[in-house]
């Protein structure tokens, strides 16, 4: 199996870095084609907004709307959450909503004093899990589809509905692999990968 990395802006290389030692075959997306050589793909951190014009400017937008449609695993961390939401607040009224996941999140929801932040979060089987948020969405609503996998002081900060899975923090940012592996062993399960 190959996982595309959307390489358009944010934390590209760390997620390549994270599959990379997990022992799985990635790449960057750059260019509308790069899609049909993967099996699965991760929309990292960085700015949603601007990865959102980056998206239609690149002409990657219309092949990533048919990567959804067609069910295929998606993995977004922080602002790739935010690109693959039904619904986006405080973002910009353009701003690409993929809807590949039925949440509505709130851009920079956590405030100005806690823009950014570090805790740990208990996953479902592999424990403790040290994550970083940095200016992070605020997950405010969840869709009846959706379960969510980890919680932050009440608020769902890790979330997944069929094959898509969303975090709004940055596992690609520590050296924990549990993360990637939950995404990767998903999709392995689901015999979705060639
Ligand atoms: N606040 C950013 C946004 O709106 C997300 C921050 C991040 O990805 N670290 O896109």
């Amino acid at each position: 199996m190959r996982v595309g990395v959307l390489a358009l802006q944010g934390a590209v290389h760390a997620h390549l870095g994270a599959l990379q030692r997990i022992g799985v075959d990635s790449c960057p997306l750059r260019r509308p084609g790069d899609l049909d050589a993967v099996d699965a793909v991760v929309i990292p951190g960085g700015e949603s907004t601007t990865m959102s014009m980056l998206l239609a400017s690149s002409e990657l937008l219309e092949p990533l709307r048919r990567f959804v449609a067609d069910g295929m695993p998606i993995f977004g961390t922080c602002a790739g959450m935010i690109v693959l939401a039904s619904e986006i607040e405080d973002g910009r009224d353009d701003q690409v909503a993929l809807g590949a996941i039925d949440i509505t999140v709130q851009r920079n929801g956590y405030g100005r004093q806690l823009q950014s932040f570090e805790t740990d979060v208990a996953l479902p089987e592999t424990g403790t899990f040290h994550a970083i948020f940095i200016r992070a969405p605020r997950v405010i609503r969840v869709g009846g589809g959706v379960e969510v996998l980890a919680h932050h002081r009440g608020d769902p900060v890790l979330l997944r509905q069929g094959s898509v899975l969303v975090a709004s923090f940055h596992p690609e940012l520590t050296n924990d692999p549990s993360i990637h592996e939950l995404f990767v062993n998903s999709v392995l399960r689901a015999g979705m990968a060639g």
